[in-house]
This record gives structure tokens, sequence and C-alpha cells, in this order.
């Protein structure tokens, strides 16, 4: 399983945008971002400028790939798929992504981030339809149930869930009840991902 190691607020201060890397800190006054919202780097500030076309496309890429924790191997197969699709790639890239396992578990609040959603998966903790599935990159279907196994982190998952519920974390395209079941409801639209990021750049940018 590849994650992101090092300084998890720096590539947020990088891409001068929350990118909710570490979970219940991201919701907090101690957020870096919310302390500083300079670049990382000492001569950071002197070194700003305004970007050209490419650098505009090369930053809204990584913020993509960031925000869902995924590498440039496994997001370059995603935006394949997603030009064999019919309709706009864009959008379709995005909704590939959002279908993931690891971001559905996150969207239905049982993890406080992606990466805690990640490791429950490779951890082998997530089922699907009663399936134990530990591929994080596995893409869920309209109607699929989704639930946490483990008796020793019911708890844990119950109190990361309410948390999501009261902050208006858990995505309205799932259902999830208090037994720790998610179910999608429909495959999520466009209009219900909401990202800091344009995404038609990011499609711009490989299409060079
Ligand atoms: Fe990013 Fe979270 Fe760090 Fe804030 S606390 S800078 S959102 S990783």
């Amino acid at each position: 399983m590849s994650r992101v190691v090092g300084p998890k607020c720096r590539l947020c201060r990088r891409e001068g945008m929350k990118l909710f890397l570490k979970g219940a800190r991201c919701y907090a006054a101690k957020c870096a971002i919310e302390r500083r919202q300079t670049p990382p780097g000492m001569h950071a500030e002197r070194r700003k400028k305004k970007m050209e076309d490419y650098g505009l496309q090369l930053r809204e890429k990584q913020r993509l790939k960031r925000l869902y924790g995924v590498f440039e191997g496994p997001f370059l197969r995603f935006l394949g798929r997603a030009e064999q699709q019919a309709g706009n790639t864009s959008e379709n890239l995005l909704r590939l992504l959002e279908r993931r396992l690891d971001n559905v578990v996150y969207r239905m609040g049982f993890a406080s981030s992606h990466a805690a959603a990640r490791q429950l998966v490779a951890h082998g903790h997530v089922r699907v339809n009663g399936d134990r599935v530990d591929v994080a990159s596995y893409l869920v279907a309209a109607n699929d149930e989704v639930a946490v196994a483990g008796e020793g982190l019911k708890e844990r998952i119950a109190a990361t869930l309410k948390a999501a519920r009261e902050r208006g974390g858990v995505a309205g395209w799932v259902e999830v009840s208090d037994d720790l079941k998610g179910t999608v409801r429909a495959l999520p639209s466009k209009d219900d991902i909401s990202l800091p990021v344009d995404e038609n750049l990011v499609v711009t940018y490989y299409s060079k």
C-alpha cells in the first residue's frame, strides 16, 4: 500500500488550501492553514510569482491527487478509464475517484481522513456486500453496502462517524446507519462532488 509520507501540513501550505490529510486536526484551530497561509520554505514569499497556464494546470493536478491521496500511476490509470467512458472526461475522472473504496469509507464518515480510510481497507476491516475487500482502489457500485468490521474498532469508528455527522461530513449520496453500515444510494453526480479544484485544468495538463 503506497501512502503519503512526510509533513502533511506542508503539502497543504504548498497548495494554499486545506487538503484534510490529518483527520480531526484539520477541523481544529491547530490546522497549519488556519494559522499560516504562506507557502513552506524560508524564501517562499519572495519566490511567489504569477503562474503561467502550465503552472496552474500542474498545481490543480497535484491538488486533486493529494485530496484523494492517489499517486501518479493509479491516477493515470483512472484518467485513461475516464477517457474511454462516454461524456466529459474531467467529470468522469472525478466520479471514478469518488467511487474508490477508501474514498467511500471516508465519505461515509467511518474515517477522519483518506489515509485513515485507506488503512482500514488495507488492514481488512472493510466489507463490501459482506465480503472482505482490502483494495483501496476498488470501485463501489450503486446499492453496494459498505461496513466496517472488527469488534475492537466499533467505539472508535462510531466516534469518528459522530464527529463527521456533526460537521456535515457524510456525503449526500450515501446512507449510514448507527450500526456502522453504509449504503451507496446512487453513484455521485458532478453536483455531489464539491472540491476546490478545477478538474478541467487537470485534464488539459495531461492532454499535451
Ligand atoms: Fe492540511 Fe489538515 Fe494540516 Fe490543516 S491540519 S494543514 S488541513 S493536513
